[in-house]
């Protein structure tokens, strides 16, 4: 069975236990990590979901980005029948994202957009920002407008994000 953080019976009656419900008080959680964590109970009876792990959701717009552990992992079928059915049952879109290192989720986010470099800069305070540039007439291919995809990186890593569009006639400049 997949793994989540809440206890199956809280998630299926939507009633949380003590535990359950500091989880949402320490504000690690929110609701929709519930919703979710039901939908995948409910997807586990079709998909064999046993090594994935759920790790936190974020809505945006109308879209819900699903990020977990090993998911990756599933054949490429069971992966799009697991987004497909989340969606049906959240009502809304969905993308699954592997958890991992900041580039591997930024790439992921930006599919099927193509990517073009992931840097970091470092900024006159001392602080540093990633730079995600992407080709500008990727832009319609980009599941997630730039300003809301710099909100979700910088929300998800905790860094500076920046989305730069780049016209291919600058970059041979
Ligand atoms: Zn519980």
């Amino acid at each position: 069975m997949v793994k989540i953080p809440f206890c199956e019976f809280c998630v299926k009656t939507r009633v949380l236990c003590h535990k359950c419900q500091s989880l949402l008080d320490s504000g690690r959680y929110q609701w929709l990590d519930v919703e979710v964590s039901d939908a995948l109970l409910k997807v586990g009876h079709k998909i064999n979901l046993s090594d994935v792990e759920y790790v936190k959701s974020y809505e945006v717009d109308d879209l819900v980005i699903v990020f977990m552990r090993n998911v990756k992992r599933l054949p490429r079928g069971a992966f799009m029948q697991l987004e497909k059915e989340l969606a049906s049952l959240l009502g809304r879109g969905v993308k699954v994202v592997e958890y991992g290192s900041v580039n591997e989720v930024i790439a992921q986010l930006v599919s099927p957009a193509r990517l073009l470099t992931i840097s970091t800069s470092w900024l006159p305070d001392g602080t540093t920002e990633t730079v995600v540039k992407i080709p500008s007439r990727e832009l319609r291919r980009l599941p997630i407008k730039p300003e809301r995809l710099q909100a979700i990186i910088s929300q998800i890593s905790g860094a500076s994000v920046k989305v730069e569009l780049v016209r291919e006639r600058e970059l041979r400049a």
